[in-house]
């Protein structure tokens, strides 16, 4: 097992890493607080895993929210379901919730933990490889609008991640490839040597090959750890983790949430994002068709849906997090391994890369 911690003071936490950890109910008794937990999960997770963690935490007074599967749902209706279940089963204060699944659990079962009775404790348990090496760290907790993606929510850290690598043997292939798209991520925008271990490896990544896979999370964790602690509610050097996001959320709006996978979406949005930084001059050609060649070995699109114009979105886009006093700014690459966030690019630029997708 290997254990990494997000420092951030007083509400530091571990990430442990290994597998079976789903089954070592001391990880999780050091924090739970109280006697009650709601472990919450989706339809597709709990014939798979709820069994098994509810054995580990035998003892405690359970509740269990089992959600419909998908993205569709990350909304206000299915949150209001975990909330019935806490007051119907009259969790107090000191109860703590689990999130069992992938980023759509987790970020829906953080922000109900921020929200329950003003807050209470919470645990990540992320099943899919992209909640593992991503929306399970940092903190970042919340539900679509329809007008956008992730509009509502709040920073809210978990107690502790236990990420249990032996869970991603169910998962789907297209769900491995949309998680090594975040893992790309991070060697795109903060290091490069993890970008070349990534390439030469990608097969072995795909095929889920235990210790590689569990030396990719790692060394994701890590990254994500360093960037959160240093800037846990963006107010600057955070937002490169949302490199290639921008474009990705416009394509995942457009496409209805659910039709492409946000790691699908993400991986074309990186390749919009080296397009862009190259015909900026701040990368060249080879770096820029290097990069795009890793996602694409990863088995991800790496361009936007043809049905989708420019100013599909230029109109989508308007609704970004990283907008400020009406203006939108990008994570770009000034090189292989250094991402800045910026403004300074001229819409010329933007729409060539925003066209080159559209026929
Ligand atoms: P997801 O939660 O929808 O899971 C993907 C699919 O895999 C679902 O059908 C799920 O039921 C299934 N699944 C989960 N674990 C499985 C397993 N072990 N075996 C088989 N099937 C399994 O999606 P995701 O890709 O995990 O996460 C995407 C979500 O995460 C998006 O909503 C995105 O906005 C969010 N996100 C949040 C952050 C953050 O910082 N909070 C970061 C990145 C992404
Ligand atoms: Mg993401």
């Amino acid at each position: 097992m290997q254990q990494l911690t997000v420092e951030l003071g007083e509400r530091s936490y571990p990430i442990f890493i290994g597998s079976g950890l789903l089954e070592q109910r001391e990880l999780f008794a050091p924090y739970i607080a109280g006697k009650q937990v709601c472990i919450v999960t989706d339809d597709t997770v709990a014939p798979l895993y709820l069994d098994a963690l509810c054995r580990t935490l035998d003892g405690y007074q359970l509740s269990r929210v089992v959600l419909p599967t998908g993205e569709a749902y990350k909304n206000w209706t299915t949150l209001q379901q975990i909330f019935d279940t806490l007051l119907a089963s009259r969790h107090d204060r000191r109860t703590t919730l689990i999130a069992l699944g992938g980023g759509v659990i987790g970020d829906m079962t953080g922000f109900a933990a921020s929200c329950y009775q003003r807050g209470v404790d919470f645990i990540q348990v992320p099943t899919t490889l992209l909640s593992q090496v991503d929306s399970s760290v940092g903190g970042k907790t919340g539900i679509n609008h329809p007008a956008g993606k992730n509009m509502l929510g709040a920073f809210y850290q978990p107690r502790a991640v236990i990420i249990d690598t032996a869970s991603l043997r169910s998962l789907p292939p297209r769900e491995v490839s949309a998680g090594l798209a975040e893992v790309i991520k991070y060697g795109l925008i903060r290091d490069e040597t993890f970008l070349d271990w990534l390439e030469a490896n990608m097969q072995e990544l795909r095929g889920l090959d235990h210790d590689l896979v569990t030396q990719a999370i790692a060394r994701s964790c890590a990254i994500k750890a360093e960037v959160v602690a240093a800037d846990e509610r963006e107010g600057g050097v955070r937002a490169i983790l949302n490199l290639g996001h921008t474009f990705g959320h416009a394509i995942e709006a457009q496409q209805g949430y659910g039709q492409w996978l946000h790691g699908e979406a993400v991986g074309a949005g990186m390749a919009m994002a080296l397009d862009m930084s190259r015909r900026l001059g701040w990368i060249d050609a080879a770096a820029c068709d290097r990069g795009i060649r890793i996602i694409a070995l990863a088995g991800l699109p790496v361009r936007p849906p043809e049905t989708m114009t420019p100013q599909d979105f230029v109109r989508l886009m308007a609704v970004d997090k990283k907008v400020l006093d009406g203006q939108l700014r990008l994570v770009l690459l000034e090189a292989i391994g250094k991402a800045v966030v910026t403004a300074e690019f001229d819409t010329e630029t933007l729409q060539a890369t925003l066209a080159q997708g559209h026929p």
